[in-house]
């Protein structure tokens, strides 16, 4: 992609940092990844070799993609803000060689080092390196600006992107080069993207969601790239006008965080989409980002696996399916079918329309299984489709609504529970910014359906919301919460999604610390 876009664009504006002052035309950074990955193969990295970052929004991650891409070599992007314990996990479990990290991971990857057990080499990419690590600036210093003689073939493996482990330990989701090509061109029909764009990424770049579905789609094009490091919602409406943004994607949390900093007269007329998903997307949330932003906004649904997208909300269908997440990307089927106690379900057992089950999809970008996992990866594509674990319905137009995950789903004597409707209804309330609902196993066979609440008036009593929930008469009885938590902020991973597990622990500490007191 970067060598075809070097090629055709060479003088164009490929990739802006503003954090380290660079702005570079695709032939810079073409040839700025060939001299890394020169680089690389002198210090002995080989084909299939695994080459790890661990930073944020920076330069030197998306280079060190497609310097790993230029040899052969697998691309491991870490999430940065994971602990030492973490990183290490992870390191270990794809048996990295090399790790590219910077000043802020550093105290992190030193406490990390003793346990690290395959990392030969460690690249530090800002000033001062420490002892044991080799600077960036120097290994790419070098005057050797050719492409490597390497063949790399579509079959071959591009990256190991782990999981955001929201649902447990992160898993090792491997693509082929092939995959997230075609993937990428299902990316660029669906947001109609051409050399034109200036795109924007904040969200982060070592998740599939920025960069599968718009930074590298960005660079197939040749479009610009314009990264952030490190999410300022001032900085982002700095930017967005300054450079012409026309392209930005947000999780809801961000889209939230960023309206409440609208400037007064917040004009961006080069803004053409802001697109977001990742996690459920509040209608009235989605409403005020197009009531702000003036822009088209587009709904996206998908997980690593899939690398990512599955499906699409269009501009035109915000509107009339709110809330739900549309339709397969092109060259994507999906199926809703039958939970079925022995897992994996069925992909050919289909459910009706209008009837909850458990969501299935094929298409381009699916893995190729899970790395060092033979059983999970056996689960997880049972059938040849891959199973996403999200509970969903199709409605008669063939839109699909999701109701969260199979994990999470309430089991109460008279039916499941999805915690999704209840956050919905809880979300209808003035008051109420964030809801998560769980349940939480108190007593063997007794489950407390328990509401989290970020509110933004502080009288605000769990009377209040109970007496709300009755009067709006939405709710089953079975389904109202039995118990209210207020708390100023949800836990999210950082793709934004709720870590429900920790809510679910924090509120059994509680009950615990409680009885203690008593
Ligand atoms: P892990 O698999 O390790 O538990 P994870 O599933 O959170 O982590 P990701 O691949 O980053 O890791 O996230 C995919 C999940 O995010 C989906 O399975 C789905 O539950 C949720 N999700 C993604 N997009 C949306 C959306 N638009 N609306 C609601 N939920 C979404
Ligand atoms: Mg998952």
């Amino acid at each position: 992609m970067l060598e075809m876009s070097a090629g055709k664009y060479p003088h164009r504006t490929a990739l802006v940092y503003p954090a380290k002052g660079q702005r570079w035309t695709y032939r810079d950074w073409d040839a700025q990844a060939n001299r890394l990955a020169g680089a690389l193969l002198k210090l002995g990295i080989n084909k299939g070799d695994r080459v790890s970052v661990f930073l944020g929004n920076t330069g030197e991650l998306v280079s060190t993609l497609f310097a790993a891409a230029k040899i052969g070599a697998v691309f491991n992007p870490i999430n940065c803000n994971l602990s030492a314990t973490e990183l290490t996990f992870i390191l270990n479990h794809a048996e990295s060689r090399v790790l590219v990290f910077g000043a802020d991971e550093q105290k992190r990857v030193d406490r990390a080092r003793a346990k690290i057990r395959t990392v030969e080499h460690y690249i530090y990419v800002d000033d001062a390196p420490p002892e044991f690590a080799l600077p960036y600036y120097q290994l790419t210093g070098v005057a050797c600006d050719d492409r490597p003689a390497i063949l790399v073939s579509e079959n071959d493996w591009y990256s190991i992107i782990y999981t955001s482990g929201t649902t447990g330990k992160p898993k090792g989701v491997i693509h082929r080069h092939r995959d997230i090509v075609d993937h990428s061109m299902c990316m660029i029909e669906c947001q109609k993207l051409t050399y034109r764009d200036r795109g924007l990424s904040i969200d982060p770049l070592y998740h599939a969601a920025e960069l599968h579905c718009f930074f590298l789609p960005r660079v197939h094009v040749g479009a610009a790239n314009i990264i952030l490091k490190n999410f300022d919602p001032q900085l982002v409406w700095q930017v967005l006008q300054e450079e012409k943004i026309t392209f930005m994607f947000a999780d809801p949390a961000k889209c939230r965080a960023i309206l409440q900093h609208a400037p007064a007269d917040c004009r961006l007329p080069h803004l053409r989409v802001l697109a977001n998903g990742g996690a459920p997307m509040p209608p009235a949330l989605a409403a005020r980002c197009r009531e702000v932003f003036r822009s088209d906004i587009i709904h996206l649904y998908g997980m690593t696996e899939m690398g990512p997208v599955i499906t699409v909300l269009y501009p035109e269908e915000q509107e009339s399916k709110s809330g739900s997440v549309g339709k397969p990307l092109i060259n994507h089927e999906i199926r809703v079918v039958r939970i079925s106690d022995a897992f994996p379900s069925d992909p050919q057992d289909a459910v009706e329309t209008g009837v909850r089950g458990e969501v299935v999809v094929r298409g381009v970008g699916m893995m190729q299984g899970y790395y060092n996992r033979p059983e999970m990866t056996a689960e997880a594509l049972y059938g040849g489709w891959y199973h996403t674990g999200d509970i969903g319905s199709l409605d008669e137009d063939g839109y699909l609504w999701l109701s969260g995950r199979r994990d999470d789903v309430i089991f109460s004597g008279v039916d499941n529970i999805y915690p999704q409707e209840i956050e919905e209804v809880l979300l209808e309330h003035p008051d109420v910014l964030e809801a998560a609902v769980v349940g939480v196993e108190i007593a063997d066979w007794e489950t407390e359906i328990v509401a989290f609440i970020v509110s933004q008036n502080p009288s605000l009593a769990p009377g209040d919301i109970k007496n709300y929930l009755q009067q709006c008469d939405k709710l089953a009885g079975f389904k109202m919460p039995g118990e209210y938590v207020f708390i100023d902020k949800l836990p999210r991973v950082t793709t934004g999604k709720v870590q429900k597990r920790l809510l679910a622990k924090q509120f059994k500490r509680l009950c615990l610390a409680n009885a203690q007191f008593q």
